[in-house]
């Protein structure tokens, strides 16, 4: 049994993380900040913020934990827009203190780091590519990465996966994929009409996210620390999503229900992020277990059994 701390443990990921580590039988300690996480009566929790340098220092040396997941941070980079001062006092800095906490108590470390670091770089992105974000979010992660690289040159187990987008039923629906299958499930229903969205020429590189949680649990367990791109390698735009979602939902053809807002448009959206997956698979062992049509049709079910409630 190890000793784990996990920070952003009420998110998609650090809901899906917690069920595995209270499956392979770890204390799991989780910082949280308001929202209470699921099987909060399984795990210990310790309320704070993630922003107190102080309080992070001092939960890590008193429980000197074997692994420290860092998943806490701002996840939308659409957000970021409007807030970026605060995306990088929740999304950059807090790696640099717990980065330092490990490297006293000797724990694993690893981040949970994004493809938006990338930016405008062309497709695909490997680790080699390039960090040159184009958000605020990106650059916040993008720092929190080159943290982990400064760390583990200091010796520290200290590992960085660089994650491409990963959806589920967990996913909240300000994120675009959630947004559809949900409005797709609510116009079966016929609880709506219509679906906004902005830009449907976007595409991402979409993948299931407990594989994406499983990425996580191997760097921090992998013999060297490193860092690891984690990404199905192929993409989709908005629109196929949504072609998709509303197939899916029985609905035909997502044209006819789709209206375009440029409240949705971001200021700058990287051209394309796709995921060269190749070092992870080769040296994780790593591998995407759910492809686009299976995890956007598991998506479309959860919410039209959740939306006919
Ligand atoms: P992100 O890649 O982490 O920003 O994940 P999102 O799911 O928020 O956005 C994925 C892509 O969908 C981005 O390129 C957005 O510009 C695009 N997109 C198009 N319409 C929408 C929308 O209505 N909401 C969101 N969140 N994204 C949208």
């Amino acid at each position: 049994m190890s000793v784990v701390f996990v920070t952003g443990a009420s998110g998609q990921d650090g809901t899906l993380l917690i069920r595995n580590l209270l499956d392979e039988g770890h204390d799991v300690h989780a910082l949280v900040r308001e929202s209470a996480p699921d099987a909060a009566d399984l795990i210990s929790v310790h309320r704070g913020d993630i922003r107190d340098a102080a309080l992070i220092g001092r939960l890590l040396r008193e429980l000197r934990p074997d692994e420290v997941y860092h998943l806490a941070g701002q996840t939308s980079v659409a957000a970021s827009w409007d807030d970026p001062v605060g995306t990088l006092e929740t999304t950059a800095l807090p790696a640099a203190r717990l980065l330092e906490a490990a490297a006293e108590v000797g724990s694993r470390f690893v981040l949970a780091a994004s493809a938006e670091i990338f930016g405008n770089a062309a497709a695909p992105q490997d680790e080699q590519t390039p960090i040159r974000p184009s958000s605020p979010y990106g650059a916040a992660k993008a720092l929190a990465h080159h943290l982990v690289g400064v760390y583990r040159a200091r010796g520290v187990h200290a590992s960085s996966c660089i994650l491409f987008n990963h959806e589920s039923p967990l996913r909240p629906d300000r994120f675009v994929t959630r947004k559809i299958t949900r409005g797709a499930a609510r116009i079966t229903l016929g609880l709506d009409d219509r679906l906004v969205l902005g830009n449907l020429d976007a595409r991402r590189d979409w993948g299931w996210a407990p594989d994406y949680v499983r990425a996580l649990q191997l760097a921090v367990r992998h013999p060297e620390p490193g860092d690891w791109v984690i990404g199905t390698g192929e993409t989709h735009t908005v629109r196929e999503f949504a072609d998709a979602a509303f197939a899916a939902a029985g609905l035909g053809s997502a044209d006819e229900y789709l209206v375009a807002d440029d409240a949705f448009v971001r200021p700058a959206d990287p051209a394309e992020l796709r995921a060269d997956a190749s070092k992870a698979r080769a040296e994780l062992g790593w591998a995407p277990t759910v492809g686009f049509s299976e995890l956007v049709e598991r998506m479309v079910l959860a919410d039209l059994e959740q939306q006919s409630r």
